[in-house]
């Protein structure tokens, strides 16, 4: 029998402190997570793909590594689950889709890299919307994950699978990618923290491109401080993607620790329209509490916030049109046998690509033919710039910002699919972080009355991650009280 702490329990420190007192070994918690997660994982679908054989190899070494006296890794013996649009060297990855339905690649991302070399044990790959494109994990060619505090609702998306798991306790901590809010919003949706860094502090190698002037690599976690550890060990320049940052990584945990008295927090009145009764007053308690820890806060105004869903959904779809260009029956998995060169490419992609993709690259090809490319494209990245100019003018003024990440939480399954529009409004205040590519998180804040999850989201100034944690940190011990 092991003596492994049920694993919807385990955080980081819980595990390295039971390695240190030989309580448990590496190889019985890699061991316990993924039969708990294996017996699990019927009620949410969150795993496409589980890596036992890869996660007890990583568990070996670890044992070895303590057994040798040798040094240890952060996040040694931690259990990691991985977006399933992340590539893993010899283990399937799918970005959600029919097209990569076999696809086994032949590298692995640099973030799963560090954090391998770091003693994280990956435990599978997470379910999530085709091509990292949805609000609400229903665009899988897998089926939908259902919502670990509501198995009839939707955990967000596009990243449902990473929040769902950590929210089940099937993985410690776990990847996603935020494009347009696809990290917080499931954070939100499923009552678990999530991270979106600065745009470029973590590289994007190795990561299925969807719109790369907007995609960033983040975590989650069941607290703060296990989202902000994995996200230090991965993050810093690297020379396979040229947009990652030379910035410094500062040391989160110590940092994360200092009081917020005389934090300055702007609470952007834009968005405070549209929102749920239910949402507003958990997100008004929320503030109520920070002015309690000493924060300063008061009321800003990010003016160009009502173009941003509009902006986003230009730019975002332009881009998925040209970098999914790539997947046309010659590279990849999935081929539809036809006489001609052409007819091959329109059947595979025909066959492979799901509507909301195909709407996506019809959207994207539009905006940039020529003709209006000016009228849509370029008058959308003149937007972006505004919405990017928002944030900066506010942050001459404010540490960091607080909002809701939502206007609702979380959605039954089947009741947004049909309508894209209201199924693109529920990112309303989200995207305008990956716009300015400042860092942005979700951290819970309270339940709605019929006991669903809801997150408060924090913005700091680019690169510093370390406020946004500082006062995500100081807020998650004064909701403890
Ligand atoms: N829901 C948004 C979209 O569908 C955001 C996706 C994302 O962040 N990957 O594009």
């Amino acid at each position: 029998m092991s003596n492994v702490p049920p694993v919807p329990t385990l955080t980081i420190g819980r595990i390295r402190e039971g390695l240190r007192r030989k309580e448990f070994s590496a190889v019985d918690v890699a061991t316990a997570t993924l039969e708990f997660a294996e017996r699990e994982n019927p009620k949410t679908n969150a795993y496409l793909t589980f890596s036992s054989e890869r996660a007890l190899e990583a568990a070996n070494r670890v044992d070895d590594q303590i057994a040798n006296g040798e040094h240890l890794g952060e996040l040694a013996g931690v259990p990691l689950g991985v977006k399933d649009v992340i590539v893993t060297k010899g283990l399937r990855t799918t970005c959600g889709s029919h097209i990569l339905e076999h696809y086994i690649p032949p590298y692995d991302a640099t973030a799963v890299i560090r954090l391998e070399e770091e003693g994280a044990i990956v435990i599978g790959k997470l379910n999530c919307d085709e091509f990292a494109m949805g609000s609400s994990n229903e665009n899988s060619a897998f089926g939908p994950v259902r919502n670990p505090a509501a198995l009839d609702r939707v955990p967000g998306g596009s990243s449902g699978g990473s929040a769902a798991a950590v929210a089940q306790g099937t993985c410690v901590v776990s990847l996603g990618s935020d494009t347009g809010g696809s990290i917080r919003q499931p954070a939100s949706f499923c009552g678990v923290v999530g991270v979106t860094p600065t745009y470029g502090r973590v590289s994007r190698y190795g990561l299925a491109a969807f719109a790369s002037s907007l995609d960033h690599i983040g975590p989650f976690g069941r607290n703060v401080e296990d989202a902000a550890t994995v996200l230090k060990v991965m993050a810093g320049r690297d020379e396979l993607d040229s947009t990652s940052a030379f910035a410094t990584v500062d040391d989160y945990g110590p940092l994360m620790k200092q009081d917020i008295k005389g934090l300055k927090v702007g609470l952007p009145k834009e968005y405070f329209a549209g929102l749920s009764a239910d949402t507003d007053a958990i997100i008004r308690a929320a503030t109520k509490k920070l002015e309690d820890l000493g924060c300063q806060v008061n009321e800003i105004s990010l003016p160009h916030t009502k173009y941003a869903v509009a902006c986003y959904y230009i730019i975002c779809t332009a881009e998925a049109s040209s970098n999914l260009a790539r997947y046309d029956g010659v590279r990849y998995t999935l081929r539809s046998d036809s006489d001609t060169l052409s007819e091959m490419y329109r059947n595979t992609r025909g066959a492979g690509f799901g509507a909301e993709v195909k709407r996506r690259i019809m959207l994207g090809t539009y905006v940039l033919s020529a003709g209006y490319y000016d009228a849509y494209y370029l008058k959308a990245q003149k937007v972006r710039s505004l919405i990017a100019q928002d944030f900066a003018n506010a942050f001459e003024r404010v540490d960091a910002i607080v909002a809701p990440v939502s206007p609702f939480p979380a959605f039954k399954i089947g009741e947004k699919i049909e309508d894209p529009m209201s199924m693109y409004l529920s990112d309303i205040y989200t995207i305008t972080g990956d716009l300015s590519g400042v860092p942005c998180m979700s951290v819970p804040c309270g339940q709605s009355p019929d006991g669903l999850p809801v997150g408060l989201q924090v913005f700091a100034r680019h690169f510093d991650e370390s406020t946004m944690f500082r006062l995500a940190w100081n807020f998650e011990q004064a909701m403890k009280s």
